[in-house]
């Protein structure tokens, strides 16, 4: 399937600083829009349904398994949340760039549906460091935050499955490297040939 807009697929151990580098990139860049997932898991303090998250009960979750409402999903954390086929087709048919912050199992999923998907491995300079964002960032129980780093060792084995690596040390540098490989999918020959078919036509390039 060949959409006019990106799919750009973003996954890290729980820490690693995906969130913030994907909300960083909403701020910067109007073209790109989030996937916003369903999930089984309860909303955290200042999270808004529909905005984060779809909080769905196991029910409804399970409901939409059925009815195939799922592109993708997976268990992670001892959780289900799935990218609902709503949440992109229709934006990259439009020609939008959508972003997906989701786990390496349901982004391998995404990469065997959409060939052209870019897959981004997110990293944490060290396990302390990891260890340390996931106190810090204070959502989550100690006995959670040690079933997030024993499944962070698991999920980082899956980066070389990606096609780039960003290691999250400088905040601002790790942006400015999430923004390059979300740029450079915008000059590929055929998005270019696309989006300039004028220029392409007058040069009688095919
Ligand atoms: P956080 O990553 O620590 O902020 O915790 P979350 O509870 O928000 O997410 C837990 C994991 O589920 C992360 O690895 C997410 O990338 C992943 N995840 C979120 N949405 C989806 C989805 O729609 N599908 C899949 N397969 N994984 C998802
Ligand atoms: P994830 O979505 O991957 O679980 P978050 O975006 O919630 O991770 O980041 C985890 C914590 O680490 C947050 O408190 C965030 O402010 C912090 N953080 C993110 N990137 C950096 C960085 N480069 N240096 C220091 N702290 C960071
Ligand atoms: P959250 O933890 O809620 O995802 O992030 C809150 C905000 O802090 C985000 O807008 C993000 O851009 C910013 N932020 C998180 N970590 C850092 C950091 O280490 N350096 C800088 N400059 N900004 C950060």
């Amino acid at each position: 399937m060949d959409y006019p807009g990106n799919l750009i697929v973003v996954a890290a151990p729980s820490g690693a600083g995906k969130s913030s580098l994907v909300k960083a990139l909403l701020e910067l860049d109007s073209k790109v829009q989030p996937s916003v997932s369903h999930t089984t898991r309860a909303p955290r303090g200042q999270e808004n349904h529909g905005r984060e998250y779809f909080f769905t009960s196991q029910e409804e979750f399970d409901a939409m398994v059925k009815a195939g409402a799922f592109l993708e999903w997976a268990e992670v954390h001892g959780n289900r949340y799935g990218t609902s086929k709503k949440a992109i087709e229709d934006r990259i048919a439009q020609g939008a760039d959508v972003v997906l912050e989701i786990d390496f199992q349901g982004a391998i999923q995404i990469k065997q549906i959409f060939a052209n998907a870019v897959l981004i491995f997110i990293l944490p300079p060290s396990w302390e460091e990891l260890r340390s964002r996931l106190e810090r960032r204070g959502e989550d129980s100690p006995e959670v935050i040690e079933l997030r780093l024993k499944n962070a060792a698991v999920e980082m084995a899956q980066a070389s499955k990606f096609d780039f690596v960003i290691i999250n040390e400088l905040f601002d540098r790790a942006v400015f490297d999430l923004k390059a490989i979300v740029h450079a999918q915008r000059l590929k020959f055929s998005a270019q040939r696309r989006a300039r078919s004028d220029t392409f036509k007058s040069l009688n390039i095919g």
